[in-house]
């Protein structure tokens, strides 16, 4: 049967024309490729940055099939491989030669409920609980059934290890190297004061078997704004939202020289001109 690469771009002009490149070569070793999932496809390639594969994701509904990353945007911590032909044929030849690794990158499974149902969601990085229009988001946090804390403050960020370099970090919690399965809950702008007692800085727990429960209490307002994975999503009247590890998990394909600490230097440490790779992108 033949195998199916699908294969989602962002709408950057790199990003299209490194699709059609992809199209070419793929097809001229003998696999079919496609914009949507199909029954067959065996691999989705992302063409974009990190966001771009956060989506495709999102959008394929979390297939238990590989995603490969092509970065043409700004970080790209998600991403093996530049906009390179070079690059594109050493990613082929591997793919053929079945030498890479798979990693298993754990997902968030959320329940969301208020008084008459409940929905699920799931994420890659983070859940991101805030109040609604800036105002100060007051929520009660349970673990395992225990009563913690009444955070107060501008939200709470609730990050796989995945998403740990991501908003988490941004927030000042901890990079965690992505073999440990945590949940890590990260304060935003927590308010620690006579009048509202927060944890200022991050905890991390086991993720396989924590769950977090989060109630909103309402003042002012019964609006939530939650973001998951950099979408938003408005609710109200929201009774709690439960979080845990999901079942399933994405599989992400790694060429055999990925290293997490070394890809952890090169993003965030090494001196990198972002302008003069824009510039490159352009030409
Ligand atoms: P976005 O513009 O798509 O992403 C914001 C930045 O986060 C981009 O540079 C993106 O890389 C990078 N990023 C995403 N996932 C990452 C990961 N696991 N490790 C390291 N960097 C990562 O923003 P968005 O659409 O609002 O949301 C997508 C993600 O962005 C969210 O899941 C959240 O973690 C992150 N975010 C960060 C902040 C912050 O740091 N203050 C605020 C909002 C959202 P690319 O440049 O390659 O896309």
């Amino acid at each position: 049967m033949t195998k199916y690469i699908t294969i989602k771009a962002n709408h950057l002009a790199i990003s299209q024309k490194i699709k059609k490149i992809i199209i070419d070569k793929f097809e001229n070793k003998g696999f079919a490729t496609s914009d949507d999932f199909h029954k067959s496809t065996c691999l989705v390639i992302s063409i974009g940055g990190d966001g771009s594969f956060l989506k495709a994701a999102r959008d394929l509904d979390f297939p238990d099939v590989p995603f490969f990353c092509i970065n043409t945007g700004h970080l790209g911590f998600f991403a093996e491989i530049l906009p390179d032909e070079k690059e594109i044929d050493y990613f082929i030849q591997s793919l053929i030669n079945e030498d890479y690794v798979i990693n298993l990158l754990p997902l968030l499974e959320i329940d969301i409920s208020n008084e008459s149902h409940s929905e699920r969601e799931y994420a890659i990085n983070e859940l991101v609980v805030r109040g609604n229009r800036s105002r100060t988001a007051h929520l009660e946090m349970f673990v395992n059934g225990n009563y913690m804390e009444t955070f107060s403050g501008d939200g709470l960020i609730i990050s796989t290890s995945t998403g740990s370099t991501a908003y988490n970090y941004s927030a000042g919690g901890s990079i965690v190297d992505n073999r440990l399965e945590i949940m890590q809950i990260t304060p935003i702008s927590p308010i620690s004061t006579n009048a509202f007692r927060s944890f200022t800085s991050s905890i991390i727990l086991p993720a396989l078997d924590s769950q977090i429960r989060i109630k909103p209490e309402w003042r002012f307002d019964n609006m939530i704004l939650l973001v998951i994975d950099g979408e938003e999503k408005r609710y109200q009247n929201i009774k709690d939202i439960k979080t845990r590890q999901a079942n399933k998990k994405i599989k992400l394909l790694r060429l055999k020289d990925y290293e997490f600490w070394n890809r952890v230097y090169m993003k965030f440490l090494k001196t990198y001109d972002y302008k003069e790779n824009e510039r490159r992108n352009k030409l």
